[in-house]
């Protein structure tokens, strides 16, 4: 059985301050490890450091970053390479999220070249997918999931997709109080797990931990997680909050 994972996406929120305040904040017997429970947060790059330094000393509490180069060093001004997110100690990396593929022109060719960057690394991606609202309206948001699927994961191996994480993000979902019906999320999960199976292997997509991600909180994650494909949460807002992070990770239980 897969195991859960609540990640924290912070977003541009939460400096060097807030987020040893965070941790501050989040009660020790929350950064413990819970047995199937992941808990993750991903800070801003500047913050990462002082995410680690802040942890408590049994904390089991993941950190990642929410965006990578993927060239290994050199001329990129402004740009993190791989090399420098294992130097400080981050698990995962957010990659391809609907505000880096709208506001930065990231595509699935660009945000495939960062995933397999990531697993040279032994970082884990989390790559989100999803659709906006006129793709749904016009029902085509199984086409959009499934390009952008096999877009960022092409050229992968079998054993390589096991080490990927998904998070399926609806747009029109993201920061709008508005989530996915636990049906609808469950209806995609099992879609994008069906296209991976056909990708690399039934074996290989049922080991795949497919997120959620779109207004998800203490009131709502509990009828979502229950789906037998949402295997955990992306979470921006409520992730913010010491207390409602807390609340997340102990639903997931
Ligand atoms: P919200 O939880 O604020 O809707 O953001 C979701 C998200 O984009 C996580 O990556």
């Amino acid at each position: 059985t897969r195991s859960i994972l609540i990640a924290g996406n912070w977003k541009m929120n939460m400096g060097p301050n807030d987020t040893a305040d965070f941790f501050e904040q989040l009660d020790a017997e929350s950064q413990k490890q819970i047995d199937g429970v992941i808990a993750a947060v991903c800070p801003p790059f500047v913050s990462l450091a002082t995410a680690f330094d802040s942890r408590k000393s049994a904390s089991a509490v993941k950190i990642g970053a929410q965006n990578v180069h993927f060239e290994d060093n050199g001329a990129f001004t402004g740009e993190i390479s791989t090399s420098m997110l294992t130097e400080v100690g981050c698990d995962y990396v957010i990659l391809g999220h609907s505000e880096r593929r709208e506001y930065f022109g990231e595509d699935d060719a660009i945000i495939n070249k960062k995933v397999k960057k990531a697993l040279l690394a032994g970082i884990t991606p989390i790559v989100c997918v999803g659709e906006v609202l006129d793709e749904r309206k016009q029902n085509r948001h199984f086409d959009v999931v499934k390009t952008q699927t096999a877009g960022s994961l092409e050229g992968l191996s079998a054993s390589e997709l096991e080490k990927v994480v998904i998070a399926y993000e609806p747009v029109w979902a993201i920061g709008t109080g508005e989530t996915a019906s636990p049906e609808q999320a469950q209806e995609m999960h099992a879609f994008i797990r069906d296209e991976l199976a056909k990708l690399f292997g039934k074996e290989a997509a049922d080991t795949v931990l497919i997120l959620y991600g779109g207004s998800m909180k203490p009131a709502n994650a509990g009828e979502l997680l229950q789906k037998p494909d949402v295997d955990g949460g992306l979470i921006g807002g409520a992730s913010l909050k010491p207390a409602d992070f807390a609340k997340l990770v102990a639903i997931a239980a």
